[in-house]
């Protein structure tokens, strides 16, 4: 147990870690971020930061001389980081989810080892490969690249076999996973948290709408179409973090299909899917991580309103803060990011 009081260590800056450390502050914990970038939304939020990058040993070392636990807010931290950390301080979740997370293809076979139904899906490393497994699960496909993808990067669509060049090339030739486009009634995603003792709680789930890419709004209540692959889903998460034997918020997106929930991908941490819990459940995702973490018990996680949105504000649109901020249902989180890149997520809005 890490009482309250003690230090929490986070490694990456962004908003994430910004949530997490905020929801650790309410909780009397102090925080300390790692993380390599000059900007760091999360840092000023936290007690302690490092500035550091995740090959550094020394500052490494320190940073786990001034921690009780680790965690992280993104799932691509190098591995190397995470087990020299893990020698010296507990690391929450372990390892385990990280090497599963990774990767796309360990993902998707973890997943379909488990029972669970990821989309048709084959590896490819070159160019023939490629055009050799298109054969086989046929087109439209998505040419996924396994490591480092995100918010849409790392992927390239293909209509039909004669783009399969075009593809390879857009994603740099990277090892890749290639799989079946999936005809969805919707998307969700099941978040639940695990604490040590494998108590788990789960939350509502969300229907998540996303726009090139990118995820554009949460609602709860999802409708009918996709909650009724909600319970196969769930109980799909709660075997995948008993497996990998995890420690905090573990995050599992699914396509509502004719056939079923589809897998599509996990993250190990808090998610963006996620964000309308602060103050749409009882307890939110961000002090549910906490709780897990430290070895606390898990909060509620029932709803705290009959319906709740969360809406992305990406680029300039978190300019129109005013007048979004005119609704009075409306919960505004900016997370204080200087340039607004298109696409950069830089706040969210809540409506209850
Ligand atoms: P991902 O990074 O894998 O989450 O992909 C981003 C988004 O692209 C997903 O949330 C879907 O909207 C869409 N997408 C990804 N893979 C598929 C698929 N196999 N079939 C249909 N849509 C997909």
């Amino acid at each position: 147990m890490i009482p309250p009081g003690a230090t929490i260590g986070i490694l990456g800056g962004g908003q994430l870690g910004r949530m997490l450390a905020l929801a650790a502050a309410a909780m009397g914990y102090r925080v300390h971020v790692y993380a390599p970038e000059a900007e760091q939304p999360a840092a000023e939020v936290s007690a302690f930061a490092t500035r550091a990058e995740y090959d550094d040993a020394g500052a490494l070392d320190s940073f786990a001389a001034a921690v009780g636990v680790v965690t992280y807010e993104f799932e691509n931290v190098p591995l190397a980081a995470v087990r020299r950390l893990a020698e010296r301080v507990p690391v929450r979740p372990g390892v385990a989810a990280l090497e599963v997370a990774q990767d796309r293809l360990a993902e998707k076979r973890f997943v379909a080892d488990l029972g669970g139904q990821p989309a048709p899906f084959r590896a490819v490393d070159t160019l023939a490969e490629l055009e050799q497994a298109l054969g086989e699960i046929g087109t439209p496909a998505i040419l996924k690249t396994r490591r480092f993808g995100y918010d849409g990067k790392g992927q390239a669509r293909i209509a039909a076999p004669a783009d399969a060049d075009a593809a390879w090339a857009a994603t740099g030739g990277a090892p890749a996973v290639v799989e079946g486009l999936v005809a969805f009634a919707g998307e969700f995603s099941v978040i639940l948290a695990r604490a040590a003792d494998g108590a788990t709680v789960v939350y509502d789930v969300p229907h998540n709408v996303h726009v090139d890419g990118i995820l554009a709004t949460s609602h709860v209540h999802a409708p009918p179409a996709v909650l009724r692959h909600a319970p196969a889903a769930i109980e799909l998460a709660q075997r995948a973090a008993a497996a990998l034997d995890h420690v905090g918020v573990l995050t599992c997106e699914f396509f509502a299909t004719a056939d079923g929930p589809v897998f599509n991908e996990m993250a190990p941490r808090v998610h963006n899917s996620g964000h309308w819990t602060i103050e749409g459940a009882r307890t939110s995702q961000f002090e549910n991580h906490i709780r897990a973490i430290c070895g606390l018990p898990l909060g509620a996680t029932a709803l705290t309103a009959r319906a709740v949105t969360m809406t992305n504000l990406l680029g300039d649109a978190a300019d129109d803060w005013a007048t979004l901020l005119a609704d009075p249902s409306a919960h505004l989180h900016l997370y204080g990011k200087r340039e607004a890149k298109p696409g950069r997520k830089m706040g969210h809005l809540t409506r209850l």
